[in-house]
């Protein structure tokens, strides 16, 4: 798969510490919902580095849509967020990925469980959805710190007939909230996913930690492991 020159078009700041960038790749196929891309940073004097990142939206050749989170001490994500500027130049290599997606000839319910950033790929699911007009019963479990660090929080708080969204807050709540702040539970997974006899097919991504706590409890909630695909990003942060 071939490196391709991409440039920034725009850019957009999700919570203090992450930021959606548009990127304009010349000649990268359409993507499938739930697929990522390489990105290569080259310094000055050739060093590279590269990241992956999944896309945030599917479906338009020539374009890569990523939300990075900003991780202290990273090599790489605190440069995307903060300091690459619109007609910034990088690489990129993808779309890659072909178990991980979602596609619009899938009907069976489908159980989203992000954890922080894992929400990137299943929002591109929930936007291909949409710009489908599939009919295909969403839910999706949105474990994240606190309501400032949300991502995409005023489209996912819009109306979207046949998506259902639970957040579930892990340090902080917000005023009011009926369930105090904590960890992701096997009772938020049963009341805000689908019980297995629907046969939901489960998408599961975040830090490592969070993927494979998640996936035990869809499995002691009785869901069979064929149907359950997860995407890990990463150390627990
Ligand atoms: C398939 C895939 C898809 C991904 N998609 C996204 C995405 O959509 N958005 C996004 O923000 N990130 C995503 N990531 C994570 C991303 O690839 C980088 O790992 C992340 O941005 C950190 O890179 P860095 O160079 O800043 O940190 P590094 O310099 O590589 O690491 C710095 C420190 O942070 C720790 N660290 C590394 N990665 C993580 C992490 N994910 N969480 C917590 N701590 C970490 C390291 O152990 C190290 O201690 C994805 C990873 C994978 C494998």
């Amino acid at each position: 798969m071939p490196w391709r020159r991409a440039v920034v078009l725009a850019r957009r700041t999700e919570t203090a510490t992450a930021a959606t960038l548009l990127l304009h790749v010349e000649g990268q196929p359409a993507a499938t919902a739930g697929q990522r891309v390489e990105i290569r940073l080259t310094a000055e004097d050739g060093y590279t580095a590269d990241r992956e990142y999944s896309l945030a939206r599917a479906g338009e050749p020539d374009r890569a849509e990523i939300t990075v989170q900003a991780i202290d001490g990273g090599e790489v994500s605190p440069f995307l967020v903060d300091e690459l500027e619109i007609g910034s130049e990088l690489q990129v290599r993808g779309p890659i990925g072909g178990w991980f997606v979602w596609r619009p000839d899938q009907t069976e319910p489908v159980l989203l469980v992000a954890g922080g950033s894992g929400i990137v790929p299943l929002m591109a699911m929930v936007r291909a959805r949409r710009e489908a007009g599939s009919k295909a019963p969403f839910r999706l479990v949105y474990s994240v710190r606190s309501r400032e660090e949300m991502f995409y929080r005023s489209e996912l708080r819009m109306p979207d007939p046949g998506v259902d969204v639970t957040e579930v807050y892990t340090r902080e709540a917000p005023e009011g909230s009926r369930r105090p702040a904590g960890r992701l539970t096997v009772a938020d997974v049963n009341t805000g996913g689908w019980p297995p006899d629907f046969a939901p097919t489960a998408y599961i991504c975040g830090p490592t930690g969070f993927v494979e706590s998640a996936a035990d409890m869809l499995l002691a909630l009785g869901h069979d492991a064929r149907r359950i695909r997860t995407e890990r990003f990463g150390p627990t942060s």
